[in-house]
């Protein structure tokens, strides 16, 4: 049997068991995209290949050098049922980390597995959490936060603001960068943005308390201009980190620097928002950021068909216990 015919064979049979991802760490891109090239029904390798992003079980554990720890104001609570994430050994040099989706469990098709999507990721991504995988719990990651000198933002930030909520939660929110307010309380969405997330929470059945809200950056830019990439490249690792060891069944970026960060991509959130990604194998939805809802009342219709998305797509991984 050749190659081919026992990828196949493998697919099928995880699909026949309910699994939808089948990460490959052994061969190369290209190796996969060959073989991908006799299972996909037909379409080429490349029309499955949708992002790239740093794989979860590449992180080489290295100390960040340029922080000097300090005691977190702000930390979030201990997770009580989900143990400590390891540090994972080093990715092979010369590979990347392949993550393969396949359509959800059809017991009536016989089919060979289509493959819906294919996430390739390499473990030298500069911006990966590469630099944090050694920080065990979301205590140790804002008491590094506190200390840090990444980016020239600390000097002018009246607090860090690492991010707030529920560190098991199964729903995490990503936004961009804190605001005034947030500068001024050390906490993620405050004000009238965060108002209005809080009802946007509360309109898909959840509370506040029950997610967890972090920043793509985590100190104020000056006057709230846009991130300038140098410094989503410096402070990216912490939110990666985070999203790692919180776990969540379901991402919601809020606006186009959370989006764009998380799914590497330079589209506009007007072609991001209204279906469902994938970040490191966790299902993302992308929709606008509160501020620019506050701006822009007519984004409050494709919002909430956004977080109703969201909401589904939870539901969903609740039912199937994933
Ligand atoms: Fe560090 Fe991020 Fe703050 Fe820059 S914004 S100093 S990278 S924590």
């Amino acid at each position: 049997m050749d190659a081919r015919e026992s990828l196949r064979r493998y697919l099928e049979q995880r699909r026949d068991l309910g699994e939808s991802e089948l990460v490959l760490d052994s061969l190369s891109v290209e190796e996969a995209l060959r073989l991908l090239g006799a299972t996909g029904g037909g379409s080429t390798p490349s029309q499955r290949v949708s992002h790239v992003r740093p794989s979860q079980t590449s992180a080489a554990p290295t100390p960040p050098a340029d922080t000097a720890a300090r005691p977190a104001t702000r930390a979030a609570p201990a997770k009580p049922t989900k143990p400590a994430t390891p540090a994972a050994p080093a990715a092979p040099p010369a590979r990347e980390a392949l993550t393969m989706i396949t359509e959800p469990s059809e017991p009536t098709t016989p089919a060979p597995a289509q493959l819906s999507a294919l996430v390739v990721g390499g473990g030298s991504r500069p911006g990966g959490a590469e630099p944090f995988a050694q920080l065990q719990s979301l205590e140790e990651i804002a008491a590094t936060i506190a200390g840090c000198r990444r980016c020239p933002l600390y000097a002018t930030a009246i607090n860090p603001v690492p991010g707030t909520g529920n560190p098991d939660a199964d729903f995490m929110i990503v936004g961009e960068a804190p605001g005034a307010n947030e500068d001024a309380q050390g906490v993620p969405f405050v004000g009238q943005a965060g108002q209005l997330l809080t009802k946007i929470i509360e309109a898909i059945n959840l509370r506040r308390d029950d997610v967890f809200i972090a920043n793509v950056l985590k100190h104020r830019p000056p006057g709230n201009r846009n991130p300038e990439p140098a410094e989503v490249t410096a402070c990216s690792p912490y939110l990666i980190r985070q999203i790692e060891l919180v776990r969540p069944k379901v991402l919601l970026a809020l606006g186009t620097f959370a989006a764009q960060t998380l799914l590497e991509t330079k589209l506009t959130i007007g072609k991001l928002r209204g279906q469902e990604h994938r970040y490191n194998g966790v299902p993302l939805v992308v929709t606008y950021h509160p501020a620019a809802l506050l701006r822009n009342p007519a984004w409050k219709r494709p919002t909430w068909e956004d977080v109703q998305l969201a909401r589904r797509i939870l539901d969903r991984a609740l039912a199937a216990g994933a």
